[in-house]
């Protein structure tokens, strides 16, 4: 057993990320979710409302904290002294992305390892972008994301 840290955007978090936790909850002794402070990408929730909603999605699980970081990736592991980056896979597309990342962060510190989790089946069409998009224009998307962050997705767009 031991430590890892899972860095995203988490904007927000749905349940393809909540999965991978779940799974990766039960292989870690501790899980450091960590949402990236000022990600290179136009964000909708301040890192205050992604940490929020977050916590309230794992508020079940024990042995899992979520902090913002900034800066990055293996300093962030060294920091809360985790052996391993955790990162979810979804389709083919996602592959390419996440080895050239995890090839740098190698390259940055040989002592952190990154581990990559499959996506479940019914999450691997599930990306933070899609989910934003699909309530703006007033889809229905129960079931792929947790309550308390459809609500505060349907105020945002409300
Ligand atoms: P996204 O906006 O694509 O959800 P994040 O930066 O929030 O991006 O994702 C953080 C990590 O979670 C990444 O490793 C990403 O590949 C993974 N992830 C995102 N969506 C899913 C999903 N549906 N199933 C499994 N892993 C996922």
């Amino acid at each position: 057993m031991s430590d890892a840290v899972y860095p995203g955007s988490f904007d927000p978090v749905h349940n393809g990320h909540i999965d991978i936790v779940q799974r990766a909850s039960k292989l870690f002794d501790h899980l450091v979710l960590a949402v990236y402070d000022s990600p290179n990408k136009d964000i909708l929730f301040s890192t205050e409302e992604r940490i929020e909603l977050f916590n309230e999605a794992i508020s079940d699980l024990p042995n899992v904290e979520v902090v913002s970081f900034a800066g990055l990736v293996p300093n962030l592991a060294k920091k809360y002294g985790a052996e391993f980056i955790l990162r979810g896979l979804r389709a083919g597309f996602d592959f390419e992305l996440e080895f050239e990342m995890a090839l740098m962060w190698r390259n940055l510190d040989q002592d952190v390892d990154v581990l990559c989790m499959m996506s479940s089946l019914q999450y691997k069409f599930v990306y933070s972008s899609r989910i934003k998009e699909v309530v703006r224009l007033g889809g229905d998307i129960s079931g792929l994301v947790p309550a308390n962050v459809y609500e505060a997705l349907k105020e945002k767009f409300s």
